[in-house]
């Protein structure tokens, strides 16, 4: 009795909970749930308070507990191998079904739209901005992924040190890591509350409204979503990672449902690091390297809605994209998904890098605009499962009995 009534009352059946009792109370008492934002703003700001100490620490020491360069290198390789394979995967079956669905005919051709605020996007600004000038400045400024790139760095720099002066930086790291992990699952224990909070604020201030319209838009980027979340990734995690994708969807769910409820993936990346470990059976070592780099470059939602919008877009124009500029959307859909930040509508932005390449107009965005929020939210949960689903695979690759 007691376990039934434990496991029912679990943090992640509260947390559905809670999204589905935040759907119901964002449309039936609007205006009671806008005046709880700040439970949602508080839970926020809770994620992001321990995020970026937490991948400053957790990256670092991942570093150090792969002992040696070499195995940080294969880490490394196989991680953007599979990093890179995905995420191209998801833009090819966005391209197939945009192209099949055609969801931008029997529409009025667009001449042009309201005009859009969005600066250009130059391909180099993203690559520049992987490097921090000043890591005081990007960690003050909470930029996850020069941070990142510095605490690698960092890693690498101390496995290259005597083992003597390696223990000097390794405890005083793997103490600070233990502490985090505890203020993390303190600010886990307030999910429900958060979602509950987040969803409900969401759904009163946009309601229903914006879908009509865009439906069969909506509807292909979700085809799209569900088949790469539900059939790709699960088979990648099968044959490659020889695990059961389910079982192991049931014991990370809970960073799932916060991706959804926050739409971003780093905010939800303290959580996904825990569960990963805690339930997921994945390594310390190999979460910590994985999950970070995951929620900053591998985007496969991301990525699908990018290729699937640009040539939705295209057709609103009139437009048929065809060859090489679907090759060129390929690509570039890819890389913007890449430089895109885990934080809500960072999809949207780099999208302009897509458009251009192509030669659409920047104000095609306009067009999307409204049901975009709620196509972040379901992309950022399937941009973490792709990070989670990697973590286990690549963790096959490196298990010490293959001898990697
Ligand atoms: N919100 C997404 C994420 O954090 C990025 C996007 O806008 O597509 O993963």
């Amino acid at each position: 009795m007691q376990i039934t009534r434990k496991s029912f009352l679990s943090l992640e059946n509260l947390t559905l909970l809670a999204l589905g009792t935040g759907i119901l109370a964002g449309s039936g008492i609007p205006a009671i749930m806008q005046s709880t934002a700040w439970v949602g703003q508080l839970f926020l700001q809770l994620l992001k308070m321990i995020l970026i100490p937490i991948v400053s620490v957790s990256v670092f020491l991942a570093m150090l507990e792969s002992k040696s360069r070499e195995r940080v290198r294969k880490l490394g390789l196989w991680t953007l191998a599979y990093y890179l394979t995905t995420t191209a995967l998801a833009v090819l079956l966005g391209l197939f079904l945009v192209q099949v669905l055609h969801p931008g005919a029997g529409r009025a051709p667009l001449s042009s739209a309201a005009p859009v605020d969005l600066k250009k996007l130059e391909l180099t600004d993203l690559l520049l901005g992987m490097i921090p000038s000043n890591v005081f400045e990007s960690l003050a400024r909470g930029r996850v992924l020069p941070v990142l790139v510095f605490s690698l760095l960092m890693g690498l720099a101390v496995l290259s040190l005597p083992p003597e002066q390696r223990t000097h930086l390794e405890r005083p790291a793997r103490a600070l890591n233990d502490a985090l992990m505890h203020l993390t699952r303190w600010v886990i224990a307030l999910t429900p509350l958060g979602v509950l909070s987040l969803v409900g604020t969401l759904v009163a201030r946009e309601g229903l409204e914006p879908f009509r319209g865009l439906l069969t838009y909506v509807l292909t980027v979700l085809l799209g979503l569900g088949l790469h979340a539900g059939i790709t990734l699960p088979l990648l995690a099968r044959v490659v990672g020889q695990y059961a994708p389910y079982r192991y969807f049931l014991q990370i769910r809970e960073a799932l449902l916060l991706a959804f409820s926050t739409a971003s993936s780093s905010a939800t990346l303290p959580v996904s690091l825990r569960v990963a470990q805690d339930r997921g059976e994945v390594r310390s070592d190999v979460a910590a390297f994985v999950l970070p780099l995951g929620a900053t470059i591998n985007m496969d939602g991301t990525a699908l809605y990018e290729a699937v919008a640009t040539v939705f877009i295209a057709q609103l124009y009139g437009i048929q994209l065809k060859g090489l500029e679907l090759l060129v959307v390929f690509l570039t859909a890819t890389l913007a998904s890449i430089g895109a930040a885990g934080i809500p509508g960072a999809g949207l932005v780099t999208m302009g890098l897509v458009l251009q390449s192509v030669g659409l107009p920047l104000e095609g965005i306009a067009v999307i605009l409204t049901v975009d929020r709620f196509l972040d939210m379901v992309r950022t949960a399937v941009n973490v499962w792709g990070d989670l689903v990697g973590a286990r695979v690549i963790q096959r690759f490196l298990s010490p009995s293959l001898n990697l």
